[in-house]
């Protein structure tokens, strides 16, 4: 028996995902993901990406506030600064994966979800 039609969904939406490198939303995604399987609904689109999230095998970024969440190819640890003003978001890396902060008391970090706001380059000249 050849893949189900499940699986070559899950692998188009993965592989769309990993060629997108903006930190698109699930709507980004279902839009790209149309031209190469026109049939594909919205829902699974978004359950896939759930479930690709879940499995790690692509990144959910929670956006502050009531925008929309983001998803990310990139599987090395790295926290997130979006622009205000154009809301580009930008990869921010620290030091050693971690990072740089102290917690005043003892806390067994499970996540680290971590945006900065502001103005990217292009906006703040
Ligand atoms: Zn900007
Ligand atoms: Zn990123």
């Amino acid at each position: 028996m050849g893949p189900t039609r499940n699986t070559v969904q899950r692998d188009i939406i993965l592989k769309t995902v990993n060629s997108m490198h903006n930190h698109p939303t699930a709507e980004d995604v279902y839009n790209a993901v149309i031209c190469v399987d026109p049939h594909i609904s919205k829902g699974t689109v978004y359950r896939n990406l759930a479930l690709l999230s879940a499995t790690g095998q692509i990144r959910k970024i929670a956006m502050p506030g009531t925008d929309p969440d983001r998803y990310d190819f990139n599987l090395l640890q790295h926290y997130h600064a979006v622009c205000r003003k154009c809301g580009r978001i930008i990869d921010v890396y620290g030091r050693e994966g971690k990072p740089d902060v102290q917690f005043s008391e003892d806390f067994m970090i499970e996540d680290i979800d971590l945006v900065f706001s502001g103005l990217c380059a292009n906006c703040c000249n």
